[in-house]
């Protein structure tokens, strides 16, 4: 299980300062951050601890497995924007 950001992401970058195993990306100090229209979770390297669900201002994190149906396809969106293989 991991977590995914969805597309309410507003790229404030609140939840990357607060990821004990920095896999949010793009960081801001990647030049692709400026360009991203939303950041995204690398699913292998999550390791759920809820850090950035509770640092996020808008609610774009949520669990894996608490992800509304809606909202499924942010799972395949953030394993392709980390350079993961679709699970
Ligand atoms: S749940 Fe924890 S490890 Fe996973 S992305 Fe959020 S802060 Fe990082
Ligand atoms: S804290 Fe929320 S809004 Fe801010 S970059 Fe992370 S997911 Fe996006």
């Amino acid at each position: 299980m991991a977590y995914v950001i969805v597309g309410t992401c507003i790229n404030d970058a609140a939840c990357v300062d607060v990821c004990p195993v920095d896999c949010i990306l793009p960081r801001p100090n990647d030049p692709r951050f400026r360009e991203a229209d939303m950041l995204a979770i690398d699913p292998a390297a999550c390791i759920d601890c809820n850090a950035c669900a509770e640092a996020c201002p808008v609610n774009a994190i949520y669990s894996e497995h608490r992800l509304p149906q809606a909202l499924q396809r942010y799972r395949r969106i953030n394993a392709e924007l980390t350079g993961r293989a679709v699970t």
